[in-house]
């Protein structure tokens, strides 16, 4: 289901009524047409091109979930796609979806017959035809159709809006809406316990969907998460019984609550969770005696481990060697930067789950410690513009003797 306004609807309702014929609506107005594509029966009010159109958007997106989740689509999705309400009658919609599509969202209604223990689903979808709402629905179609249910809200409403953003396969950059960027960054971040509530309503409001799909986007594309992710959506999608989030994920919470707070605090589009996802293999030690150090870092990644754990006050010398780019054929700069800064080596003090501003160590010789902790640094650059750098550098750090 998709909200606009803060109205509340039911979740995933089960109509074991008989379906509208299709005949009775395309004979009822002269300006709703049907249009069939591979896995989509669409009737809209939009004309035929921009029917053409969505119907490729769709396919698209469902050949992308349907190779995600491992499962073709099990059934035609039928699809209601309104773009003027007035150009429809109220009374060949059913009144649950009548009322979403009128305050501007979706809903899909899914009708599931169980025989023993087989199940179909059929779903069908009810959406305004702007804002990625017909894809947003068309996910929940194609999960409740594929696995008989699609999942905890949480779940259910993040996905939706991971497949309603996700145009390639493979790519895993942030292409959500600027205006739910701008929301996300202006309040409070949600911490994992609220996102993942399980006595949450579907169609709250919008603001909580696109707190749903950070975590979502989060957990599908940062390395840390990923791997347990996919299995786990597919056990909520089919009511595996006892495994929740926490079951899953419970031992690495706090991690995860780290990354999500970075993910949030750093969020624009392009932004890619993947390549900033946070090294907590790598050792950390303490420079003793004149041991030096050393680790190689990747322009195109985000914090990356020095392997240097810092102590409060003491002073480090630093040396690097190796060119890196920040664009595409873009000049090739030191760990000093470009006049700017871009290019520039950047650290950061990592201690317990929080970190420190973000210091310059590119352009000088040596550091001071301002604080205990692990050394994490990057290639100064915009967090949405990191996977066009190439090339990486070679840091040498060592303790100064003091004198
Ligand atoms: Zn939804």
């Amino acid at each position: 289901m998709f909200p606009r306004s803060a109205k509340i609807f039911s979740f995933l309702v089960l109509l074991f009524c008989s379906l509208l014929s299709s005949s009775a609506l395309a004979q009822e107005r002269a300006s709703i047409g049907e249009y069939r594509s591979r896995n989509f029966l669409l009737r809209t009010d939009l004309d035929k091109e921009e029917s053409a159109e969505l119907l490729n958007r769709l396919e698209t997106m469902l050949d992308l979930i349907s190779r995600y989740w491992g499962k073709k689509n099990a059934g035609l999705i039928e699809i209601y796609v309104f773009e003027n309400t007035a150009n429809w009658s109220s009374d060949t919609i059913p009144p649950q979806a009548w009322d979403s599509v009128t305050s501007g969202g979706g809903l899909t209604m899914t009708q599931k017959r169980t025989i023993g223990r087989a199940w179909q689903a059929k779903a069908i979808v009810y959406a305004i035809a702007d804002r990625g709402t017909p894809q947003h629905e068309a996910v929940h179609a194609y999960c409740a159709q594929a696995f008989g249910s699609t999942g905890p809200v949480w779940y259910s409403e993040g996905m939706a809006e991971v497949g309603k953003y996700w145009q390639d396969p493979k790519d895993k950059s942030v292409t959500c809406d600027p205006y739910v960027i701008e929301y996300l960054k202006s309040v409070e971040r949600k911490p994992l316990k609220e996102i993942v509530d399980l006595n949450q309503f579907t169609g709250d409001s919008w603001q909580n969907y696109s707190w749903r799909w950070t975590l979502c986007h989060l957990l599908g594309f940062n390395e840390n998460y990923s791997q347990r992710f996919k299995p786990l959506g597919l056990a909520l999608m089919t009511e595996v019984p006892n495994v929740t989030f926490w079951t899953v994920y419970g031992s690495m919470a706090k991690e995860i609550e780290f990354e999500h707070k970075l993910f949030v605090e750093n969020l624009c589009v392009g932004y890619r969770v993947d390549l900033c996802s946070w090294d907590w293999k790598t050792k950390f030690t303490p420079a003793r005696g004149s041991r030096t150090v050393s680790s190689k870092i990747e322009a195109s990644e985000g914090w990356q481990a020095s392997r240097l754990e810092v102590e409060d006050g003491q002073t480090y010398s630093v040396s690097t060697t190796g060119e890196w780019t920040i664009e595409a054929d873009g000049e090739q700069l030191t760990a000093a930067g470009d006049d700017e800064g871009y290019g520039r080596l950047i650290g950061v003090l990592f201690n317990d789950y929080e970190l420190s501003e973000p210091f310059d160590l590119g352009s000088e010789e040596t550091f001071t410690a301002r604080g205990d902790g692990q050394l994490y640094v990057r290639c100064q650059d915009d967090w949405g513009q990191l996977a066009d750098n190439e090339g990486s550098i070679s840091l040498r750090l060592q303790l100064m003797r003091s004198e």
